[in-house]
């Protein structure tokens, strides 16, 4: 019996489409891991404003980001959580501050080649349902399933708020959509890896369907082809 290549779904889309509880949920039903790249950048972010870091040193932040020790764990009971040098940072990377940052963090190359290849490693060892926003154009191109989430930026900021809202954080909603749209501006505009819909996805618009929908047409794809 020959050893079986890993299969892997990548999801990307812009921020607050969807893409995190679509991955999570088509993960749980696959019994595949969900791994959620933008929790990664999420957590080197917060590593750079703890240690005070300048935006602007990008030589430090990159050695930074080579030094550190980061875990994702997925127990199914706990939800996924991720540590960085042995800090349990789940909600801390939710913050509004480390959201802010977070653009600028992950345009630096250093940082990419880093996750990246973290991310790679991941891939090569499981099953995964991987979202983030250079999934199937640059992390895994040759991904089994390539699906590109998105929905309006109305919508979007609408949705931010309630998650937000859940966790315990009030912001105004004319602002989060400002936060989204440029958030979306820099993601899209980097010069390395930014964010695109990769030529061979499957582009799925959130704006007036659930998530459950989305779930179910990518679950059924998976079972169909594998049937
Ligand atoms: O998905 P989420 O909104 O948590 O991602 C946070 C940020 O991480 C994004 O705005 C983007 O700057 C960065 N990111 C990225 N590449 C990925 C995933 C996330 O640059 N694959």
């Amino acid at each position: 019996m020959g050893i079986m290549k890993p299969k892997a779904i990548a999801i990307d889309g812009p921020a607050g489409s969807g893409k995190s509880t679509v991955a999570r949920e088509v993960a749980k039903a696959l019994q595949w891991k969900h791994i959620d790249t933008g929790a990664m950048y999420r957590a080197v972010t917060y590593l750079v404003l703890k240690n005070n870091i300048d935006l602007n040193n990008i030589d430090l932040i990159s050695s930074l980001v080579n030094n550190a020790r980061m875990e994702i764990s997925n127990d199914p009971n706990r939800g996924n959580e991720i540590f960085i040098n042995g800090e349990n940072v789940t909600k801390a990377i939710r913050e509004p501050l480390v959201t802010k940052n977070v653009s600028s963090v992950s345009s630096i190359e250093g940082v990419r080649l880093a996750l990246v290849s973290l991310q790679r490693i991941l891939a090569a060892k499981d099953n995964v349902v991987m979202e983030g926003r250079d999934i199937g154009s640059v992390v895994l191109p040759e991904a089994d399933y390539k699906f590109y989430i998105t929905a309006s930026s109305s919508e979007r900021a609408l949705r931010r708020s309630k998650d937000l809202e859940k966790m315990g954080f009030k912001i105004e909603l004319d602002e989060l959509q400002r936060e989204i749209e440029a958030r979306d501006h820099m993601d899209s505009t980097r010069a390395v890896n930014p964010l695109k819909i990769p030529v061979d996805a499957t582009v799925i618009d959130c704006t007036a369907i659930t998530a459950k929908e989305v779930v179910n047409l990518i679950v059924n794809k998976v079972m169909e082809e594998s049937a």
